[in-house]
């Protein structure tokens, strides 16, 4: 089957490093990290953007963001806060298209996410 490179990641024929994984999901660290913990928390299942999500995905999203929060638990992060964010398309500044979770932690985030780059568009 074809895919982007998550699909190859959840493969194994890529390599990641891989913090939590189960029947639904995955969770890695993301190769360019913009805080001291970034980590990528996709579906097992393809699904291109937020745009794709269908009904019978509900509980697939909402699997992720209870991953996310297990994973702010176990990994001491989640009482001073965290960001899980979803980008979609080129606006949303989305690279890869299999939706993940973005699970950024570690330092205090600005407000609003925006750069110049979304200001111009
Ligand atoms: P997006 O821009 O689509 O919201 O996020 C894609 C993310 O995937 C980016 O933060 C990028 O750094 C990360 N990424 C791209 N390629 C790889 C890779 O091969 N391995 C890992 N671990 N992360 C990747």
């Amino acid at each position: 089957m074809s895919g982007t490179l998550f699909t190859k990641i959840i493969n194994r024929e890529i390599p990641a490093d891989i913090v939590y994984e189960d029947d639904l999901s995955l969770a890695f660290k993301d190769i360019n990290p913009q805080a001291p913990i970034h980590l990528l928390i996709i579906p097992k299942k393809p699904i291109a953007t937020t745009n794709d999500m269908e009904e019978g995905d509900r509980e697939l999203i909402g699997h992720l963001f209870l991953v996310a929060s297990r994973l702010a638990a176990e990994m001491g992060f989640a009482e001073q806060g965290y960001r899980a964010v979803m980008n979609c398309n080129e606006h949303g500044g989305q690279t890869v298209y299999h939706i993940h979770l973005h699970l950024l932690a570690g330092k205090a985030m600005g407000w609003p996410p925006y750069t110049d780059k979304l200001k111009q568009a």
